[in-house]
């Protein structure tokens, strides 16, 4: 019964995204994505990455991007906010530099530039003329 809930919820998504591409002020998808959620809730079945990542959790709207959700990339993470109640979804986005504020309190980001300083020895320049000389 389990397989029958992953193949029921991959099918609402599809026609989620099939309605929403064909009838873009359709208010289908939106249903379709809260009949998914609620066959994953009945089967405790937990919905697949991909579409986790395409409806809001506060209102069930199906995402589409620049129509239902906006999306932002900001401090190294990723904001979508739903534009039918607004809700925002904050993610760490991979390949962000981690932002100062994410570490931790007390840890110093980079040495400070006299410690930089203190690495760098000074070298003794090598004087060309003690070699000694055939005279
Ligand atoms: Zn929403």
């Amino acid at each position: 019964m389990i397989r029958v809930a992953g193949e029921r919820i991959a099918d609402l998504f599809a026609l989620a995204e099939s309605e929403s591409v064909n009838r873009p002020n359709s208010p289908y998808p939106n249903r379709y994505v809260g009949l998914a959620r609620r066959i994953g809730m009945r089967y405790t079945v937990r919905l697949p990455t991909e579409y986790r990542e395409r409806y809001c959790r506060q209102c069930s709207s199906f995402w589409v991007e620049g129509r239902t959700v906006r999306t932002r990339l900001r401090g190294g993470h990723r904001v979508q906010t739903c534009l039918s109640c607004g809700a925002t979804r904050r993610q760490r986005y991979r390949g962000g530099r981690p932002v100062p504020s994410a570490l931790p309190t007390g840890a110093t980001a980079r040495p400070q530039p006299a410690e930089v300083m203190a690495d760098i020895e000074e070298e003794e320049p090598s004087d060309p003329l003690s070699e000694d000389g055939e005279e």
